[in-house]
């Protein structure tokens, strides 16, 4: 993040706070928090036209392989794909924890990959 302040102290409170904080001001501020699937590959994809490759992290500049000449900043280029996310991948955030939510790398204490707990019982 550009603002370093502000990128500390979201790596610090760390992402599921930072969304829980979100929602919670939302009626306050009369805002909408919502998410978008996280396997969107927003910085992957060229958001003038939609053609998508592969990229290292250090990769910083975005420059479309497909000959379409689209060169950007990678952040603001994966916001540009956020911003349009198709409907479908998108759901209103919810302070509270969904199902869904609890198997999500941005939940406290849980890595990206989970596997089911064993219920206690034999089959
Ligand atoms: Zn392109």
């Amino acid at each position: 993040m550009k603002n370093e302040k502000l990128s500390e102290a979201i790596s610090t409170l760390g992402l599921y706070e930072f969304r829980r904080m979100l929602t919670y001001k939302e009626a306050f501020y009369g805002t909408k928090v919502e998410l978008v699937d996280r396997w969107i590959p927003s910085s992957k994809t060229c958001s003038k036209c939609g053609s998508v490759q592969s990229m290292t992290l250090s990769e910083r500049v975005y420059i479309c392989g497909a000959g379409c000449g689209h060169k950007m900043c990678r952040d603001l280029n994966a916001a540009i794909n956020l911003n349009n996310a198709p409907n479908h991948k998108i759901r209103a955030a919810s302070a509270k924890l969904t199902p869904t939510d609890r198997l999500g790398a941005d939940s406290p204490g849980r890595s990206r990959k989970q596997t089911p707990k064993s219920s206690g019982y034999a089959i």
